[in-house]
């Protein structure tokens, strides 16, 4: 299917291709494409399947000689609009919706390779991706090397022999640990691996991966993307090569595709998309100096501050904002945590993050409790361990909520 970046809205109404325009701009027009109905807003294509008007028309187009929709396991209008706004957004050749980060994570690897190869990632990262690679993956004889996100040696070590494929979280989830990618990838590309970020945590907004070397991109659109709470979704971008020779065969034929209505709620959050993640991040800033000002708690993580091991790094990699994530340590150990959670009343205490509305979570009890003590620690998770979504409430009222529960 050809990617429509501008979409087809008539030749008078398209701005010349030499055009730079803003990412504000892309995020509102990217890959808009209407009907003969001119709507205004995007159209959402509720429907499995397609009608051809012959049987020629059908048999030229699973030949791919003509452009035509298919099946909406492979392509559907609505996702096709969101898939080509996100790519404009990211600068990559082609984009693709699938049905939750989860499934865009395991995806972007498992059509890289096949037994005895090796993929190399960085340890801290989301546990789902954890079990991903060091359970599901090595079942079928992957071989996965784990290197700590600031041990420079140990990625120079990991990728001095052959690698299928190198997978990073950066900013990490929960306590914000920072990868290089350009120091990563020029080492992975040496060994012939190609590079996946788990970009989620920075979001399109503040990290551009493919600028910095990575050759693949990926992300939870349930978090920052759909930003409200609503709908579950993954992308994965990437070049023309990756797509064609290795992401579409495999997704084609297992089906892990995105929804259309998904797609449709996910298109118009993109149109706000700029606004909201810079506002959550001058929020969590703010709200990060508090935490990190306050007598009753230990350790602060967050990219945007300069006590970060890696602020430097963070800030050059990510447009000069930390994100809207905060990892913090409470003295008290696990009782601390839960009572300061029980006191908040306008912070909820919820698992999902890059919402609206800020949550916060015990990852030690929830979302990394699968992970041993040994591997949460490696992973600067304790008992004591919050982590804090900062969405776009005032920054006072949330700082006001967080003063009153450490009292
Ligand atoms: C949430 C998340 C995922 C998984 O996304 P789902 O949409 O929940 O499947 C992967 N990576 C990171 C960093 C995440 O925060």
């Amino acid at each position: 299917m050809t990617h429509h970046y501008w979409g087809d809205q008539g030749a008078n109404h398209r701005p010349d291709p030499e055009w730079e325009l803003d990412p504000q701009t892309l995020s509102v027009r990217g890959g808009l494409t209407r009907t003969g109905f001119g709507e205004t807003s995007e159209a959402l294509f509720l429907n499995s399947g397609f009608t051809y008007a012959t049987a020629e028309q059908a048999e030229s187009s699973f030949a791919e000689e003509i452009d035509h929709f298919l099946y909406s396991r492979f392509h559907n209008p609505t996702v096709s609009m969101f898939e080509n706004r996100l790519a404009t957004l990211e600068g990559a050749q082609r984009c693709l919706g699938t049905s939750s980060g989860m499934s865009a994570m395991f995806m972007s690897i498992a059509c890289l390779v096949s037994a005895g190869d090796r993929v190399v990632a960085s340890a801290a990262m989301f546990s789902s991706c954890h079990v991903v690679l060091t359970e599901i993956l090595p079942k079928w004889g992957v071989i996965v090397e784990l290197v700590k996100s600031d041990d420079l040696e140990g990625w120079k070590k990991a990728l001095s022999q052959p690698t299928k494929a190198v997978f990073i979280e950066t900013p990490s989830n929960p306590m914000l640990e920072i990868t290089d990618i350009k120091f990563v990838s020029d080492l992975a590309h040496k060994v012939g691996a190609t590079v996946v970020v788990d970009n989620v945590m920075a979001s399109v907004v503040l990290q551009k991966p493919l600028e910095l070397g990575a050759d693949v991109v990926m992300y939870s659109t349930t978090k920052h993307i759909d930003g409200q709470g609503r709908v579950l979704g993954g992308a994965i971008l990437g070049s023309d090569d990756y797509f064609n020779n290795h992401l579409l065969p495999f997704n084609r034929h297992t089906g892990p595709t995105m929804s259309a209505f998904n797609a449709w709620v996910l298109v118009k959050s993109l149109e706000t998309i700029q606004m909201r993640v810079h506002a959550m991040a001058d929020g969590a800033q703010a709200v990060a100096e508090f935490l990190e000002a306050h007598s009753k708690i230990d350790v602060v993580r967050h990219p945007g501050l300069k006590s970060h091991p890696h602020h430097a790094l963070a800030m050059s990699q990510m447009s000069g904002k930390g994100g809207s994530m905060i990892g913090f340590e409470v003295k008290g150990g696990k009782e601390a945590a839960f009572a300061i959670m029980n006191k908040l009343r306008v912070i909820d205490i919820s698992n999902n993050l890059g919402d609206s509305k800020s949550l916060i979570t015990h990852p030690a009890s929830s979302t990394h409790r699968r992970l041993s003590p040994e591997v949460q620690a490696e992973m600067g998770i304790h008992a004591g361990t919050l982590r804090l979504s900062v969405g776009l409430e005032a920054a006072s009222d949330l700082i006001k909520d967080l003063q009153q529960a450490l009292a």
